[in-house]
């Protein structure tokens, strides 16, 4: 590639994912000159109460530039449906041919345990892509990886047949702003959706502050408890003192089947970690 940056690849199932799990550390990674991309492997079309799945789509992809233009990250969302993921020969193939396009360092995801099965089939996805990307007569029109990316994966809450265990956290207080601005441009999975999903227990935000507080109570709710339960290894990153303060952090755990993640991995990988 043309410069010594970093490369990262976010791979989420819906386009929204990436931001809620990894928006913290892909504005560390653009601050810092780093390329960041957003994949979602479905285009987001069952997402909504009212819109047809057509037009939603067309919605969602122009929420995703949105974000593109609002953050320099690059998005790519792929023309799967919503909600009807398959993990089929086709979808790995096309996750083999962007994973080596893109060459990235570092490739995130989901685990393949999590309550929706687009999650779960985009994480199988990666992990069947994950050693292929290397085998050159597996999708030959695309030139195959000398050495294969670290594959690892974004948090979650589920506790069975494992739960997450992380071997990185990354305070992402600091830049919780930003993280929010690109949850703002999902208008239609946030402001629509999202409460549509909550029985509207909170109504539809719709002014600027209605929605932003909006987003702070989710955001607290879906990731606060994360810093509590992962303290230990906060504290072990970033000292007693700061540690026992950070609030918000996006965790990360190596999966097995990418590059080893040595500590020579995590030093150039997470260079934003003391
Ligand atoms: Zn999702």
């Amino acid at each position: 590639m043309a410069d010594d940056k970093l490369r990262i690849l976010v791979i989420g199932a819906h386009p929204d994912d990436c931001e809620l799990k990894a928006g913290g550390v892909a504005a560390m990674y653009r601050a810092d000159g780093h390329h960041v991309k957003f994949v979602s492997v479905t285009n987001g079309n069952a997402g909504h109460q009212s819109m047809d799945p057509e037009a939603l789509a067309k919605r969602r992809l122009a929420e995703t530039a949105a974000v593109t233009k609002m953050t320099g990250i690059e998005y790519e969302v792929l023309d799967n449906s919503d909600g009807k993921l398959q993990p089929t020969l086709e979808a790995r193939f096309e996750l083999i041919a962007l994973i080596r396009s893109y060459q990235p360092d570092l490739v995130l995801t989901h685990r393949p345990n999590d309550y929706h099965p687009d999650h779960r089939v985009t994480s199988t996805l990666v992990c069947d892509a994950a050693y292929m990307v290397i085998v050159p007569h597996i999708v030959p029109e695309v030139p195959a990886l000398r050495i294969n990316p670290v594959i690892m994966y974004l948090s979650d809450n589920f506790q069975r047949p494992q739960p997450f265990a992380p071997k990185v956290v990354v305070d992402v207080g600091p830049v919780l702003e930003q993280v929010l601005d690109q949850m703002t441009c999902h208008e239609s999975q946030f402001f629509e959706w999202l409460p549509y999903t909550m029985c509207q227990e909170v109504g539809f935000p719709t002014d600027a502050e209605g929605r932003r507080k909006f987003l702070q109570t989710f955001y607290d709710t879906f990731n606060g408890p994360l810093a509590q339960r992962y303290r230990e290894l906060i504290i072990q990153t970033y000292g007693f003192e700061k540690g026992a303060q950070v609030q918000y952090i996006e965790a990360f755990e190596p999966c097995e089947y990418g590059s080893p993640f040595t500590d020579e991995a995590r030093k150039r990988l997470f260079q934003m970690l003391p």
